[in-house]
């Protein structure tokens, strides 16, 4: 009977230990030149909105194969995206890269062909890239200066919002939700909460 018991409260053990959910990790890599200060508030940010344990990397130079001059100097998001992959630790499972330069990837319709006029959308000026769902998303803070009032505001949103698609969220019409589609507009992101909405959390299953 004793060892009867005694398994019992093994069992018991193990079920609570599987309750219990491990905290989830996710890194920070500043590239170049990026103000650690502002570093150091998005990473006080991701830590509360995701309730995430945060690891802020060795700051990094952009890679130069990265770099394209086409409409004016920037780093293509998609190859930062690679670029993060490759270095991105397997204790994080969700990294993302900040930096302070203007950065642009190829805006493409649903069946992968290049969005008209090409001229406009071949090279895209964006505020962040992320995967979806996927390991790495990439903010770049160098269009969100126009008013710096509301500078610290747009990066969370910005942050939030690639992360969410990390975690498998699409982009979302709830009034409000930090993952709706910016369309094009910066004027989008600053009218979006800080948080997703119910259905988003539910859907990423936020912890
Ligand atoms: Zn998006
Ligand atoms: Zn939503």
């Amino acid at each position: 009977m004793k060892q009867f018991q005694f398994y019992c409260l093994l069992l018991l053990l193990h079920a609570c230990s599987g309750i219990e959910k491990e905290s989830l990790v996710i890194g920070i890599q500043p590239y170049g030149q990026i103000d650690d200060r502002q570093v150091q508030a998005v990473a006080d940010h991701i830590r509360m909105a995701f309730s995430a344990e945060v690891v802020v990397m060795e700051p990094r130079d952009l890679p130069i194969r990265a770099f394209i001059q086409v409409k004016s100097p920037r780093y293509r998001a998609d190859l930062l995206l690679c670029d993060l992959k490759r270095i991105k630790p397997d204790s994080i499972e969700f990294l993302l890269g900040l930096t302070s330069s203007d950065m642009s990837t190829t805006k493409r319709n649903s069946d992968g062909t290049i969005k008209e006029p090409a001229s406009k959308y071949a090279d895209w000026g964006v505020f962040g890239l992320g995967y979806r769902p996927g390991p790495t998303c990439v903010v770049s803070t160098f269009r969100l200066k126009s008013d710096p009032a509301k500078f610290k505001d747009r990066l969370f949103k910005v942050c939030t919002h690639e992360l969410g698609h990390n975690l498998g969220l699409k982009h979302c019409d709830s009034e409000g939700c930090v993952m709706q589609d910016a369309a094009e507009t910066i004027k989008t992101i600053d009218r979006v909460d800080w948080e997703f909405c119910l259905t988003c959390k539910r859907q990423a299953s936020l912890r």
